[in-house]
């Protein structure tokens, strides 16, 4: 991550992206205007520059990748996020859809397994316009249990099922936004809980994502 600058060239190119995200069905205002206010050049490597505003993963090192534009703008409408909404997220990667959640005014709890990623959270310079953006180290399959119960969970990587540790520190009424494992893909899938702990379950679309992994990496 690195801190450059935010050019005209770079407003044109999101606004771009933010057309082409409402034509693939992206609906919710604020999740369109927070696509505009950040600078997703910023969370990659300056090789990116030009292309960062495409609708593409890429790579971001250790292996893993920043998520397409698309499928942030899509978890980050399922999320039906309010101001001030306290959201746990697995999977800090590249920090970008951190923001975008901050920028929509939720309190945004995140956490990292690979250590040399969470270290770089510690050089991102944009965050301090987010006070209530979070970093951890840890796993996410253990959650935060200390900042329990969270209004929103929301899962960036593949799960190979729903963690039950994740349903526990989620608010009755509350919501976990997750790919789980379907073979190749993963199915997103939308989960209410109610008042007797019981899930509601909604599916929407598959997608791809990188593995959401036990444990954390040095
Ligand atoms: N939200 C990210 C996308 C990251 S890709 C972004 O906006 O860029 C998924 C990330 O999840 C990877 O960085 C991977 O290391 C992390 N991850 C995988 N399993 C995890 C786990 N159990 N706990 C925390 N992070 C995990």
């Amino acid at each position: 991550m690195r801190m450059g600058e935010d050019t005209y060239r770079h407003k044109g190119l999101r606004k771009q992206l933010v057309n082409l995200l409402k034509e693939k069905g992206i609906t919710d205002q604020s999740v369109l205007d927070a696509i505009m206010e950040v600078p997703r050049h910023f969370f990659l490597d300056s090789a990116f520059d030009l292309i960062a505003y495409e609708d593409r993963a890429f790579p971001i090192g250790e292996n893993q990748t920043i998520s397409q534009p698309y499928t942030v703008a899509y978890q980050s409408q399922l999320l039906e996020i309010t101001a001030g909404m306290s959201v746990l997220e697995i999977g800090t990667g590249s920090m970008y859809q951190a923001s975008i959640l901050a920028e929509m005014k939720a309190r945004v709890f995140t956490i990292e397994r690979q250590k040399k990623l969470f270290d770089a959270t510690k050089l991102y310079l944009f965050k301090n316009k987010y006070p209530f953006l979070k970093f951890f180290y840890g796993d996410g399959f253990a959650g935060l249990p200390a900042y329990a119960p969270f209004d929103r969970v929301l899962i960036t990587a593949a799960a190979p099922f729903i963690p039950p540790k994740l349903v526990e520190q989620l608010k009755v009424g509350g919501k976990m936004v997750i790919p789980v494992d379907e073979g190749e893909t993963q199915r997103m899938k939308r989960l209410t809980k109610l008042a007797d702990g019981q899930l509601q379950e909604e599916h929407f679309d598959s997608f791809s994502f990188v593995p959401m992994l036990s444990g954390k990496n040095q």
